[in-house]
């Protein structure tokens, strides 16, 4: 069966070790109480709740899914009692503005969390998820009044989140959706429309859902600029803060899909039903982007995890799996054969998952740094700094992530040959599992144009100097790592390459972004690995102990066996648009 530690130690190095967080948490006002001890215990009971709660209802919720009766949703046998554990226990409001009863902790930290809790139970995971960022978008936007409404029952998991953008007609293009906002006369909305897709629009968790809706004004402008954001609740919230009357917002069906059973993904139905304006009218996808930046790093986790639990399961099961013998001749002669872990190609898929799973997993810690000094730093040009990072790796991070997630999972499965692909081991859930997170809060196609397009190419590839200029100087910081440094500066020079040939492609061929965006952000992302691994050697270098040991030698498969993949992709990028674009629409 599929096992599940979650893996703390490596956790604790990420932060400590390799990032040094405390130091960074100290320095900031809104960090100054999370000390080593807190984290270590926040990272023990986490794991423990998703040990033992979540991970042990993973396999029955896939296999029973979520049902949908005349408008009610239920949730597969557990998922209750394991919801009401997780918000009673303060999970959900881990990351919450304490002002509203949230817990403060930063989101180096968070991201560590929510990793555990999509490796153990990603469709469980969904739920908070979608709290969390629509927490977070209220919290951002909205009035104090409705801040003061929704926040503290978001945080403690009474009430969930969901975020309703897609539309029958519309996804990525969100300019073209129909959905209606007509004023009332107090200051309210009737919103009417059909929402598809949506994750946790209903179901039996909890008390309330916080529905975040775009919609269209009576005269708002065509296109994105005339989108605006309103809060609608399941039931509506007397001023006492009791739940009043039933909103006319139900779900008319759910999708039967091929992974993340367990979570609801729903058809909404709002017939007039009454909500409030979040932010400036016709500025509604502005704000929902604070909810998606947060849901594309949270989605980037569920690869991560999956990766993780997807290797865990398939180590042990080479370890114990007896098929041929070693090529170096018998290992375990009193045996009918070895196991098959001796085997080079076996040790070739088990590698590539851990060094996605921990370069990923470093990365994330980099990515939620880089948010935590955006919000707090006390100087300001590490603050602007950290900004603009944030924005250029964000949908590296989503995409990056999901895509090597898939990856490792089916990695993971062919580790098991056919036991993999059967359901008894649980490894072909993992593979569904991931799928997703190439597909939704925006395709991994959609990231990548984001990368190029708005946070390359607009501003004459600014951030990524950035980026480049801190990676020199890590590179220049170090002696005696050439081992791994070098091999990072080849990388980002060609990052730095294929930067400048795109920003040149750009004023000659306007398919030109299209045209390189994925390779490039792939090509990103091995770079930002490849940087990763070498800040975890470095910590790692004259430790003693096999845990370091073995993070050098992880660091070298990743340089020498996959970081190469990078010369390939810089091929592609300089390759132009020409071979994509020449083929007439008909003649495919
Ligand atoms: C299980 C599940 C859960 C979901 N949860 C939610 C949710 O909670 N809330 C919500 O609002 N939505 C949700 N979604 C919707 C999801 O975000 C969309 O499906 C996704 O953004 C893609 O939109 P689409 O399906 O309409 O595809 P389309 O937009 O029709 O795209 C089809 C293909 O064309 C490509 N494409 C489109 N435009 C361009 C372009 N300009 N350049 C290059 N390529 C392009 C896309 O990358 C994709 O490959 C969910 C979907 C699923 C399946």
């Amino acid at each position: 069966m599929a096992e599940y530690k979650a893996p703390v130690q490596d956790m604790q190095f990420v932060l400590t070790e390799v990032f040094q967080a405390d130091q960074l948490w100290a320095s900031m006002a809104a960090t100054q109480e999370v000390t080593p001890d807190l984290v270590h215990a926040i990272l023990e009971e986490g794991a423990r709740i998703c040990e033992n709660e979540l991970f042990p209802i993973n396999r029955s919720g896939d296999e029973e899914g979520c049902q949908w009766n005349d408008g009610v949703v239920t949730t597969p046998a557990g998922f209750k009692e394991a919801y009401s554990t997780y918000a009673e226990s303060g999970w959900v409001g881990l990351g919450g503005d304490p002002e509203f009863g949230g817990q403060g902790m930063p989101k180096m930290l968070t991201v560590m969390f929510e990793e555990m809790v999509y490796a153990a139970n990603t469709s469980f995971a969904l739920y908070p998820a979608l709290s969390a960022g629509a927490s977070l978008c209220l919290l951002n936007h909205a009035s104090d009044e409705l801040k003061q409404t929704y926040l503290p029952a978001l945080y403690e998991g009474r009430w969930t989140g969901s975020m309703c953008l897609t539309e029958p007609h519309c996804g990525t293009d969100l300019g073209i959706m129909k959905t209606k906002a007509v004023p009332n006369e107090d200051g309210s909305y009737q919103i009417s429309g059909t929402k598809i897709f949506i994750t946790g629009g209903e179901h039996d968790l909890a008390e309330n859902i916080v529905h975040l809706v775009l919609a269209k004004l009576p005269d708002a402008p065509a296109g994105s600029r005339g989108i605006s954001l309103f809060v609608v609740p399941k039931f509506l919230v007397n001023d006492d803060g009791s739940l009043g009357e039933r909103n006319p917002v139900h779900c008319g069906s759910i999708e039967h899909k091929m992974g993340i059973k367990a979570s609801s993904t729903c058809v909404m139905n709002f017939d007039g039903a009454q909500g409030w304006l979040v932010g400036e009218p016709n500025r509604g996808l502005a704000a929902m982007f604070t909810m998606m930046n947060y849901e594309r790093l949270s989605i980037g986790l569920q690869g991560i995890g999956l990766g993780e639990v997807s290797y865990q399961s398939a180590r042990t099961y080479a370890r114990e799996r007896l098929q041929s013998r070693s090529p170096a001749g018998a290992q375990q002669p009193e045996q009918v054969a070895d196991p098959i872990i001796v085997h080079p190609d076996v040790r070739r898929m088990l590698l590539t998952q851990r060094a996605y799973n921990e370069g990923g997993r470093a990365f994330a810690a980099y990515v939620g740094m880089q948010l935590d000094m955006a919000k707090g730093h006390p100087d300001e040009a590490v603050r602007a700094k950290a900004e603009g990072l944030v924005a250029l790796l964000t949908p590296v991070a989503k995409a990056y992530f999901t895509d090597r997630g898939l990856d490792v999972t089916v990695l993971g499965q062919q580790v098991f040959g056919g036991h993999g692909y059967v359901r008894e081991w649980g490894m072909e859930q993992f593979v569904r599992d991931a799928r997703i997170a190439q597909i939704y809060e925006g395709t991994n196609g959609i990231q990548a144009l984001d990368l190029m397009g708005r946070k390359v190419a607009a501003n004459g590839g600014e951030w990524v100097r950035s980026f480049s200029e801190e990676v020199n100087e890590f590179i220049e910081s170090q002696t005696g790592l050439e081992a791994y440094t070098q091999p990072l500066a080849d990388a980002l020079a060609r990052l730095n390459e294929a930067t400048d040939a795109v920003l040149a492609q750009v004023k000659e061929d306007p398919n030109a972004i299209g045209a390189a965006s994925c390779d490039y952000l792939n090509l990103f992302g091995l770079t930002a690995y490849a940087y990763m691994w070498a800040k975890m050697a470095a910590a790692a270098q004259g430790q003693s102990g096999d845990f370091y040991q073995a993070k050098l030698q992880v660091a070298q498969f990743f340089m020498q066996r996959l970081l190469p993949e990078s010369q390939g992709y810089l091929a592609k990028v300089l390759a132009g648009s020409e071979s994509l674009m020449g083929l007439p629409d008909d003649a495919f």
